[in-house]
């Protein structure tokens, strides 16, 4: 058995004992989603800006546990802390645990110096589960003797907009964490030796996937304890939208997993038909009420899609932490006559897209009738951001924007086939409504998240011309094929004649 847990072993513990055994019993059971990984990424891209940040002057020194091994990295991390400079990655440890600090600062003039530690995170605010990585961190420092004066977190500003030429002062805002910290140390104390106790043992311990699995962290394990446990033949998921208060306390008190076991009387009108139709096999289509609310708009129609992309840490002037942005689109323009033009934008050049992008728009967008969209938040909300950059674009973008129409809320009241298992992404309502239009045919691109992955790729300087043009190709596709979606779903629903590409 260890003799030390490190930090992120006791955080694992935290969520969820099952975990921290799995950790150190079974790590190679772990499944991490490519979300985790792009996360993880992310967190050290923004370590290493961390340190241009708080060291500019380039006086510190980062201990590299991974290239050294950690007895060196344990080693060196305490003749450097006899020193006053600023560390990075410094190791230690105590009290059974193990734990590398982000930043170290020496404060005041004692040789050897006391020390604020610094805890960098990529979100945009101090969670409680910081609050405890911070605790465990301060403990464990504390036990090795390091005199900790301050500990905080340091997190995203999402307010931070990017004023260019690599300056990112401001990009970190931070919150100090000391005396929540110090209160904490007889608990954490606790938590370690549980821990132990638990890493320790012979047997997997008996615990159920339940809400814990996902909070504060999706659980890479999630796969490996599932497996074991009997599904539901019709799962309490397939049931759209649970927030009402006494349906939730009803599910979790009585640990339904089944959508059976929920009494009618507690769902509304839209997952109440969900339910039956899924009892029943049998799809539900109002085809008079969806015709009725899309019949009255003119045509011609556009059917818009954006692709977008976040960065953790911006890289275009004027643009914000995390902010979406676009980087492609995809129009399909449908005449009286069933007749399709398209119209496509996208730029992996690496540049800023969004002046070009919205120019292009606005000239595809070019005359009147309605812009449908599929779940229109998120399209408005991107074209609000554009007319905020270019105030000079904003009237026309303003135009765009009004007319859009939304077919989302209509395939939600109007339609549910049981396949669609309660969900009406454009994904999940294709398949019933258009048998033939699949997106298991595209080679590459098959979802928003796999486009901002391909762009990130794509603009990388070490990517290769022809990895590029196949990035080109796939995105190219896949929002083709997304708004070509659109107009088939919108047909289905409006109950308009055949469209020919
Ligand atoms: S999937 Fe859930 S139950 Fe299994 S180890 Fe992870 S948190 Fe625990």
């Amino acid at each position: 058995m260890p003799k030390l847990l490190s930090k992120s072993k006791l955080i694992a513990w935290r969520q969820c004992p099952r975990r921290l055994w799995l950790e150190v019993h079974n790590p190679e059971l772990r499944a991490d989603s490519a979300g985790a990984e792009a996360r993880m990424e992310a967190g050290n891209e923004l370590g290493r800006l961390a340190q241009r940040i708080y060291d500019p002057d380039g006086t510190g020194e980062t201990i590299d546990a991974q290239k050294i091994g950690f007895g060196p990295a344990l080693e060196r991390s305490k003749a450097v802390l006899a020193e006053a400079k600023p560390v990075f990655e410094a190791g230690y440890a105590a009290g059974g645990g193990l734990a590398f600090a982000d930043v170290m600062l020496p404060v005041g003039d004692k040789r050897p110096p006391d020390w604020r530690m610094v805890e960098v995170k990529s979100a945009t605010s101090v969670k409680d589960y910081h609050r405890e990585d911070a605790a465990i961190q301060a403990y464990i420092a504390r036990a090795a003797g390091i005199p900790l004066r301050a500990i905080a977190v340091a997190h995203i500003d999402s307010s931070f907009v990017y004023p260019g030429d690599g300056d990112y002062d401001g990009l970190l805002a931070e919150k100090d964490l000391t005396a929540e910290t110090t209160a904490l140390s007889g608990e954490v104390a606790q938590w370690i030796d549980t821990a132990h106790e638990i890493a320790a043992l012979a047997k997997e311990p008996d615990i159920r996937t339940g809400g814990h699995c996902s909070t504060p962290f999706a659980c890479g394990f999630y796969h490996h304890c599932s497996a074991s446990e009997p599904q539901p033949e019709y799962p309490i998921d397939w049931l759209p939208r649970l927030q009402k208060k006494d349906v939730k306390a009803f599910i979790e008190t009585k640990s339904i997993t089944d959508l059976r076991d929920v009494p009618d009387d507690l769902l509304n009108e839209i997952q109440l038909r969900v339910k039956k139709a899924t009892l029943s096999g049998k799809p539900y289509f109002d085809h008079a009420g969806a015709a009725r609310e899309l019949k009255g708009q003119p045509m011609p129609a556009c059917f818009l899609d954006f692709e977008t992309v976040q960065f953790t840490i911006p890289v275009w002037k004027g643009t914000r932490p995390y902010q979406q942005l676009p980087f492609q689109f995809s129009l399909h323009k449908l005449a009286p006559d069933g007749s399709l033009a398209h119209h496509e934008f996208l730029d992996i050049s690496g540049a800023d897209p969004c002046a070009e992008f919205a120019d292009t728009l606005i000239s595809a967008c070019e005359g009147r009738g309605p812009v449908y969209v599929y779940n229109v938040q998120f399209e408005a909300g991107r074209i609000r951001e554009l007319g905020q950059r270019f105030p000079q674009k904003v009237r026309a973008l303003d135009a765009i924007a009004m007319r859009m129409v939304d077919v989302l809320p209509i395939a939600r009241r109007y339609y549910y086939h049981p396949d669609q298992h309660g969900s009406w992404s454009i994904k999940a309502v294709l398949p019933s409504m258009v048998p033939e239009l699949d997106y298991d045919t595209l080679t590459g691109v098959k979802d928003g998240a796999m486009a901002a992955a391909a762009f990130l790729e794509a603009i990388r300087p070490d990517t290769t011309q022809e990895r590029r043009e196949q990035i080109r190709r796939e995105l190219l596709e896949y929002c083709w094929l997304d708004t070509y979606a659109l107009v088939r779903v919108w047909a289905y629903l409006a109950g308009f004649g055949p469209v020919r590409v």
